[in-house]
């Protein structure tokens, strides 16, 4: 199943990402992963999508259409896989379609924008592996240690306040549009993101079963 997880930054898309891949056994695909670890490693598409990330804008379509393409090429999608910040505009969705994939379910994680400011704060991210935790809602086992890898658990720097206000803001006007884009192809199921994340991953999953 080729499927799409769409809502705003901190609405939980990653960690429903991670349940879905468990249960599906098909790859979570991150564009926003593919690019910090890209900045990490100091490449050239780090370079170029560093001030754009860090200032809570998108990184320009042409950059992550060309990431996606080269990912969903490699052999572990053949039977399937799950987006997970991708596409986040029309022409990324757009392209996706040009590039003969076919989605088989969109789901829209909606959680109103208090509630996620309240959320993203809390949040915490391992620099290894990128598993997502949450000081009150998803704590790690040991304070500050990834449970899967045991990397250093740290604060992303587009999750401060400000660049939290100004994701947002772009969530608005260049993703939400998507809703209608998919709802025309009848693939969009809303779900509406719980305080619990298991109780959120409940309807995820039985929205994959329908
Ligand atoms: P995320 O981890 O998905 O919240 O992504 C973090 C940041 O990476 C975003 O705020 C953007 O700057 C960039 N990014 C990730 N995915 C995309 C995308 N599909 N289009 C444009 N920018 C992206």
């Amino acid at each position: 199943m080729n499927l799409i997880l769409l809502g705003a930054p901190g609405a939980g898309k990653g960690t429903q990402a991670e349940v879905i891949c468990e249960k599906l056994k098909i790859p979570s695909i991150s564009t926003g992963n593919i690019i910090r670890e890209a900045l990490k490693n100091g490449t050239e598409l780090g370079l170029k999508a560093k001030s754009y990330m860090d200032s809570g804008a998108l990184v320009p379509d042409e950059v992550v259409i060309a990431i996606i393409k080269e990912r969903l090429a490699q052999e572990d999608c053949k039977n399937g896989f799950i987006l997970d910040g991708f596409p986040r505009t029309v022409p990324q969705a757009e392209a996706l379609d040009a590039m003969g994939i076919v989605i088989h379910k969109v789901l829209d994680i909606e959680v109103p924008d208090e509630t996620i400011q309240k959320r993203l704060s809390g949040r915490r991210v391992c620099e290894s592996c990128g598993a997502s935790y949450h000081l009150d809602f998803k704590p790690s086992a040991k304070e500050g240690v990834c449970d899967k890898c045991a990397g250093k658990l740290v604060i992303r720097k587009d999750d401060q306040p400000e660049t939290v206000r100004e994701r947002l803001k772009t969530y608005h006007e260049s993703t939400e549009p998507l809703c209608d884009y998919y709802k025309k192809t009848g693939k969009l199921v809303v779900i509406n993101g719980q305080e619990e994340v298991a109780a959120t991953s409940a309807l995820v999953l039985k929205a994959l079963e329908a």
